[in-house]
């Protein structure tokens, strides 16, 4: 017999009796039926202590209660314990998700059925700039203001996806933002957007890079094959067939120096960094590419140019003997091709206070402009255009400067002043330097 069929035998049995001592049956009835009442009084406020706490649901606040309806407080207890557990094991889990979420690179937003924001990452904040608190509920229409995306969600036809203007760094630059709306669920739609700013980007100088040689190679070809023609043509003199074989060479050569150029542009850029490589004496790359120099001023410049070590440093320098002297030549030629003839011409190699180096050319040349300067070691960006190419540019010199230079973990570096003169330096870290003993 369970503990409360007990508890109310109990008290039904001490109503009889208080009833049965007022010596009249009917009385030892009521007392019975007393006892009942109290007994079912006492067992409906534990019924209520329990559903109240039931409601609550908390496990470690059960009431204590015995017999019956204490095992049934233990069994609920051990019951919500689990639940209580349950639920905790799967709030961790929806948070390591919404985490791995916000670690993504790309943007996500959660819409629901009437196109409000109810969940989003950072990443799709930045991208299409709002708040991902503040703005929870409010409709992605209003906060994404493009008409491309208004015409998307309109459309309805998410089979593609799109692309947006995001906040970038300043109003007049702003991010592009690639964006696919996927739906899910019960009209709910998944949106994800990713960054394609720095691909586009890529993609123009692409673009740009394959227009501009297009370009430089179809001049010297337009003009080789109207030579080709006039000579298959019209009857020459041998001097004017001399004259126009010359010129054809200018222009054969012109374009050899391009692909050549070309091609030491994509070595640079498509092979692993030098490492330590060879020590090389710095003496040993200056006096090659001044012997270089001096015999391209007798060739081109009247009267030639002066040509002088000003600064000398005894250091020997680590990386690719090739890649080095390519990148020192450059701004050697580059010194003789830009100065007029008669000008001076410093070069020399001098210590840096970091314990690198510095290789430096300086010559007293047109100097260029300080709106030019951050753009010189662009591919085919040119100052004064007619002079590159009357003296054989490609307008890809100092670009390869600069990528031998980055490849040796240094930098280039110009100083000019219009009217003046110009200096370009090549900084090299004090890893690629060591000081050589003079014997
Ligand atoms: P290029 O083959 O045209 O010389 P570079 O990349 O070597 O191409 O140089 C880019 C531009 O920088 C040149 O077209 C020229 O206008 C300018 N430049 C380079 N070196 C000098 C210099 N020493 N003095 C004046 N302008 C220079």
């Amino acid at each position: 017999m369970t503990r409360r069929a007990l508890e109310l035998l109990c008290l039904v049995a001490l109503g009889a009796v208080w009833g049965w001592a007022n010596d009249s049956p009917p009385w030892t009835f009521a007392g019975a039926l007393l006892g009942a009442l109290v007994w079912a009084i006492f067992d409906g406020l534990r019924a209520r202590e329990l559903l109240n706490w039931i409601a609550k649901g908390e496990a470690s606040r059960a009431p204590s209660l015995s017999g019956t309806w204490g095992e049934l407080v233990e069994r609920c207890r051990k019951l919500i314990k689990k639940l209580e557990k349950k639920a905790q094991n799967s709030d961790a889990r929806l948070e390591d998700f919404l985490a791995a979420i916000q670690a993504s690179p790309n943007g996500v937003v959660l819409l629901d059925a009437t196109g409000r924001i109810e969940w989003a990452n950072l990443t799709a904040a930045n991208h299409l700039g709002f708040d991902p608190q503040r703005d929870l509920g409010q409709y992605v229409r209003n906060m994404v203001r493009a008409p491309a995306f208004t015409a998307y969600l309109n459309a309805a036809d998410f089979s593609y996806e799109i692309q947006v203007d995001g906040p970038g760094p300043r109003p007049s630059q702003p991010s592009k933002i690639s964006l696919q709306i996927h739906p899910y669920g019960k009209k709910r739609k998944l949106m994800l957007t990713r960054d394609v700013t720095a691909l586009q980007l890529a993609e123009t100088m692409r673009r740009d890079f394959v227009a501009n040689v297009s370009h430089e190679i179809r001049t010297p070809l337009t003009v080789l094959s109207g030579f080709v023609e006039t000579m298959q043509s019209i009857p020459l003199e041998a001097a004017d067939r001399e004259r126009y074989l010359a010129l054809m060479s200018q222009q054969a050569q012109r374009m050899q120096t391009l692909v050549s150029d070309l091609l030491t542009l994509s070595r640079l850029e498509g092979s692993p960094a030098p490492g330590a490589g060879e020590w090389v004496d710095g003496d040993e790359l200056l006096s090659h590419v001044l012997q270089e120099a001096r015999g391209l001023t007798q060739a081109i410049a009247h009267p030639p140019h002066q040509i002088e070590v000003s600064e000398h440093a005894a250091l020997l320098v680590s990386g690719a003997k090739t890649e080095l002297l390519s990148a020192m030549s450059n701004l050697m030629s580059n010194a003789v091709r830009y100065t007029p003839g008669g000008g001076n011409i410093r070069a020399g190699w001098r210590s840096t206070p970091d314990g690198g180096a510095q290789f430096f050319v300086e010559d007293t040349g047109p100097g260029i402009a300080a709106e030019h300067l951050p753009r010189l070691t662009e591919r085919f960006y040119r100052v004064d255009r007619s002079r590159s190419r009357e003296t054989g540019g490609t307008g890809l010199g100092l670009a390869i400067v600069k990528h031998v230079a980055q490849r040796h973990g240094g930098q280039v570096e110009v100083q000019s002043t219009p009217g003046q003169g110009s200096t370009f330096m090549i900084h090299l870290p004090a890893s690629r330097i060591r000081q050589r003993s003079i014997a």
